[in-house]
């Protein structure tokens, strides 16, 4: 798929008077329009929603956005709790996918009327006691073990992950949860992260709908909710094709059909918690570029670094990078981009065709929009950027300011000295 600045170069130019570079610019119009091509991929299922994976880019403008166009929000976390509730998305539009929870948190989920999405079976007896009772919603994360396979081989290693319970686990779950008083139930699983084939939602809900027919057999507990979770992919390189997201509903929709209604379940209702698949693509990351080298390659130093996308770093992952201005210009120049950490990692292209690139060239790299920012740190003392908004109406909004040395010196307060920062980090 063609790669797609979101930004032209005058309109960057314009942007950095007021906001210098870095930062990440987010497409409003575009996340809309792909979170309404979900909602009406899944429009057969009366009861669908899409709980945002919070984590993947925990900005309330952001969330507040996705809110507007009917999803919840997946939590993990105190603070992805508290975004969620600032934003007004409370009671059944939060669902808590954590793990190694701590037991304030379901307390709080639960004021909050949050769904909770139990990891663990041992989580049980804890989380009622949090929650001084048991909830009358409540949902278990399953986890089959062994590989998961796709017809073009394994995908993925679901008896290495650390979620979820075994089968076993599960129905004694949801067995102490029947005699605990709930009334309703879900089942979660996360098989495969940013799966590029619109085989595997349909193949989990195949899974995920037979246990619901095996635990009303078994327990004589229908089910209210399957919850497909997050791991649609995106197309990082510009050669793959986005999923089709019609074709996955249509998909889904299917092993429903072939497995559900047979056995007079018919209200059931899909859930999802997409994170990459909602943002990623609608967030980029502008960078200028500041220094050359030319020692046994070709490098080319950028004002960002992994504190504001850390994915190369971490796991080699590509970004697509392309040259403001230099759209069309032929790839006959080979760099490294580099960041400034002290770390030879901190790379966001390596051995990359690219046009030729001159000092204050502004690159944009490319599907930040999810696991991009929200991944930062401040390693080397580096602070992180500002988040901006291209609003529908063509506007550019700061929907998060950018680090200042007052910052990341905060939590020296108890350090004389530090206490007397000035706004911008300076000494008094
Ligand atoms: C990370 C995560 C998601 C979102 O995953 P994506 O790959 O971004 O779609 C959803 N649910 C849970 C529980 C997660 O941990």
């Amino acid at each position: 798929m063609e790669k797609k600045p979101i930004l032209t170069k005058e309109q960057i130019q314009e942007i950095t008077k007021t906001y210098p570079t870095p930062f990440h610019i987010y497409d409003e119009a575009a996340i809309r329009a792909n979170a309404r091509a979900l909602n009406a991929a899944f429009s057969w299922n009366k009861g669908y929603r899409e709980f945002f994976a919070v984590k993947a880019n925990p900005n309330p403008f952001i969330l507040k956005i996705l809110q507007e166009e009917g999803c919840g929000s997946d939590c993990s976390s105190m603070a992805e709790l508290v975004l969620s509730n600032a934003v007004g998305s409370t009671g059944e539009m939060i669902m808590f996918s954590s793990n190694d929870t701590p037991l304030e948190e379901f307390a709080y989920c639960h004021q909050l009327g949050g769904i909770i999405n139990l990891d663990d079976v041992t989580q049980v007896d804890k989380m009622a006691k949090a929650c001084g009772g048991f909830p009358e919603t409540v949902s278990c994360r399953f986890n089959p073990g062994g590989h998961f396979t796709m017809s073009n081989g394994i995908m993925d290693h679901p008896g290495d992950a650390k979620y979820g319970m075994t089968k076993e686990q599960l129905f004694r779950a949801y067995r102490i949860l029947r005699d605990g008083g709930v009334k309703r139930f879900g089942i979660h699983a996360f098989l495969a992260s940013n799966a590029l084939m619109e085989e595997y939602y349909p193949r989990l809900a195949a899974i995920l709908f037979k246990l619901v027919v095996e635990i009303k057999q078994e327990l004589g507990i229908t089910l209210s909710f399957v919850n497909l979770s997050g791991g649609i992919g995106i197309p990082y390189y510009p050669d793959e094709e986005p999923n089709d997201i019609a074709a996955i509903g249509a998909g889904v929709h299917k092993a429903y059909d072939d497995i559900l209604v047979p056995e007079g379940i018919t209200d059931l209702a899909i859930y999802t918690e997409l994170g990459r698949f909602m943002l990623g693509p609608y967030g980029q990351l502008v960078t200028r570029a500041v220094n050359e080298k030319h020692i046994y390659k070709e490098y080319i130093g950028v004002d960002a670094c992994a504190v504001d996308l850390i994915r190369p770093a971490m796991y080699g992952a590509y970004h697509h990078i392309t040259v403001a201005g230099k759209e069309n210009a032929a790839c006959d120049h080979v760099y490294d981009v580099t960041g400034s950490l002290c770390e030879n990692n901190d790379k966001f292209a390596i051995d990359r065709k690219m046009p030729k690139i001159d000092m204050g060239d502004y690159l944009v790299i490319h599907d930040a929009g999810a696991h991009g920012y929200a991944m930062g740190y401040n390693y080397n003392g580096r602070l992180k950027s500002a988040e901006l908004l291209l609003k529908e109406d063509g506007s550019v909004q700061m929907i998060r300011r950018a680090e200042t040395l007052a910052d990341y010196f905060a939590t020296f307060d108890c350090f004389p000295v530090f206490d007397e920062l000035t706004e911008d980090g300076g000494m008094k």
